[in-house]
């Protein structure tokens, strides 16, 4: 089962970082989205990003031009169906997941082994709405893809040996850590970190602070690198929320109860970094508190 090319279906925040770090780690990447804008914008930020990397010293610019030719963009969701595996990072939403799934199942190659990047659903579910549950894998890498350490490895139930096997291989190729997390409800990562989250909605929500009091709080006295708000903001509020929804619906305790602030925000559109404001506003030169 050894993985030589490798789909990747979304090219959002995360869709970008994965096609970055794979093609950094001479595998051939196709990478596909629905809009072309989002495609553009993930070359470019590809590229961006590897000037960082070479103004480092991690990488040369020959490094970056090759990883740059090994990545190909397509609105075409076939083009992807022939690699050995296929990641889905597309929108947090169950639907537009097992659209994606059933649109590819007819043109997959019989050894093609599918994932998804999903920060919080089901892996079972998903897997059973295939024709290859034991090829099927939750495959969660963190935000920012080329910076974050740890990737999680999520086994559906029906999740064979040597699938399992083959993505330990894939991630050490890549220099990242695997963690092996059960299927139930948004894994290890986001169970411990989007309830923390949605406690510093709240505490803004009941006005116990203001968003620059909370994020200086957890920053100065808990020594975190980011404050709960700012953090949220780069995640992305929807998929907070769709995490929260997961939470709550899949583990049916009240303690999950996404704040009706943050859906609010998400109702608002205001999703955070990617449209510019969230917690803060980032129209400007530094970004600004918007409470
Ligand atoms: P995003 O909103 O930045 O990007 C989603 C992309 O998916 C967009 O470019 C959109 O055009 C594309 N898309 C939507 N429907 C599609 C379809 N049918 N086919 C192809 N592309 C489609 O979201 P994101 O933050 O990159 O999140 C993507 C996935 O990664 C989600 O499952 C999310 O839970 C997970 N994730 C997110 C983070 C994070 O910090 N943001 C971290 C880990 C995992």
């Amino acid at each position: 089962m050894e993985i030589k090319t490798v789909g990747i279906v979304g090219a959002g925040q995360m869709g970008n970082g994965i096609a970055h770090v794979f093609a950094l780690a001479d595998f051939d990447v196709v990478l596909n989205d629905i809009s072309q804008d989002s495609l553009d914008a993930a070359m470019e930020l590809i590229g961006n990003n590897l000037d960082r990397q070479i103004g480092r010293g991690a990488i040369t610019e020959d490094d970056k031009a090759a990883t740059l030719a090994r990545i190909k963009t397509t609105l075409d969701l076939k083009d992807v169906a022939g690699t050995d595996l296929v990641i889905e990072a597309a929108t947090e939403r169950e639907s537009v997941k097992q659209a994606i799934f059933e649109d590819l199942l007819p043109h997959l190659k019989p050894n093609t082994i599918l994932t998804s990047n999903t920060s919080s659903i089901s892996i079972t579910r998903l897997a059973s709405r295939t024709d290859r549950p034991e090829k099927f894998m939750g495959f969660h890498f963190m935000n920012p893809v080329p910076i974050m350490q740890l990737v999680e490895l999520i086994r559906g139930i029906a999740t064979d040996e040597p699938t399992y096997k083959a993505l330990l291989a894939v991630v050490e190729k890549l220099g990242k850590t695997a963690a092996s997390a059960e299927d139930f409800p948004a894994f290890i990562v986001n169970r411990i970190l989007m309830p923390m989250i949605n406690e510093a909605v709240y505490t803004l929500y009941e006005g116990v602070g203001s968003v620059k009091s909370i994020d200086e709080s957890m920053k100065l006295g808990a020594n975190h690198p980011m404050g709960p708000l700012e953090l949220a903001d780069f995640i992305g509020l929807d998929t907070c929320l769709a995490i929260m929804n997961v939470l709550h619906e899949g583990l049916a305790d009240t303690k999950y109860r996404p704040c009706p602030l943050l859906t609010k925000y998400v109702e608002a559109g205001w999703l955070g970094r990617k449209t510019q404001r969230g917690f803060y506003d980032y129209s400007g030169e530094t970004p600004t508190p918007t409470r």
